[in-house]
């Protein structure tokens, strides 16, 4: 008798086991990561290409330093668009994208920075408020271990960014209010201190 209620229990034991082992991890990505994913590539490179902008005009390092820490960021999202098969939308040349409002802004943003060195920093301050925002929301959209480590990384990166360019605007005697995070958040990222992002 025992030996049979011995034998039932572990019947039941290995039947759980197999029921679970059934239920598959969901590696596929929804439509809102893919999307953010091939914005995120663009966003990247307006940053890069921003930068390049303000760099051939005023020849600052600043500019020079954190457009080559784009690059490293646009490679980040390369590795993970490779890896689920999502297509690269980005343009090669510099100032061109696929994404209307993504050119839109380019735009706009090169327009402001021609005016003044310290024009030129507002517009990277902007960018960097901008992409922490957008990065902030992605985290939130997605379920993916190995996605929102990226986005963490380039997260960090940004933080740094922002710190550099009000930095070098205060030291203009220049001044940025948030326009995309938080009053909040912002301060908490200025007052910080340099972050290392494992890049
Ligand atoms: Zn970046
Ligand atoms: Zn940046």
């Amino acid at each position: 008798m025992k030996l049979i209620k011995y034998f039932v229990l572990l019947f039941l034991f290995l039947g759980c086991n197999d029921s679970d082992e059934v239920i598959e991890v969901d590696d596929e990505l929804s439509q809102q990561e893919m999307e953010d994913l091939q914005f995120l590539k663009e966003e990247e490179k307006l940053a890069r290409d921003v930068y390049l902008y303000s760099y051939d005009i005023f020849g600052q390092n600043i500019f020079k330093n954190i457009s080559n820490s784009e690059q490293s960021h646009m490679n980040s999202v390369t590795v993970i668009l490779d890896k689920y098969g999502i297509q690269d939308l980005s343009l090669e040349e510099r100032g061109k994208f696929s994404n209307d409002v993504l050119q839109e802004l380019y735009d706009d943003l090169t327009e402001l920075s021609e005016k003044s060195l310290e024009d030129a920093l507002i517009v990277g301050a902007t960018v960097e408020d901008l992409d922490i925002n957008d990065l902030n929301t992605f985290i939130s959209n997605t379920d993916h271990l190995d996605i929102e480590d990226m986005y963490q990384k380039l997260n960090c990166g940004s933080r740094n960014h922002l710190r550099s360019y009000i930095n070098n605007l205060d030291n203009l005697n220049g001044s940025y209010d948030p326009q995309f995070i938080s009053v909040e958040e912002f301060d908490d990222i200025v007052y910080g201190s340099h972050e290392q992002c494992n890049n």
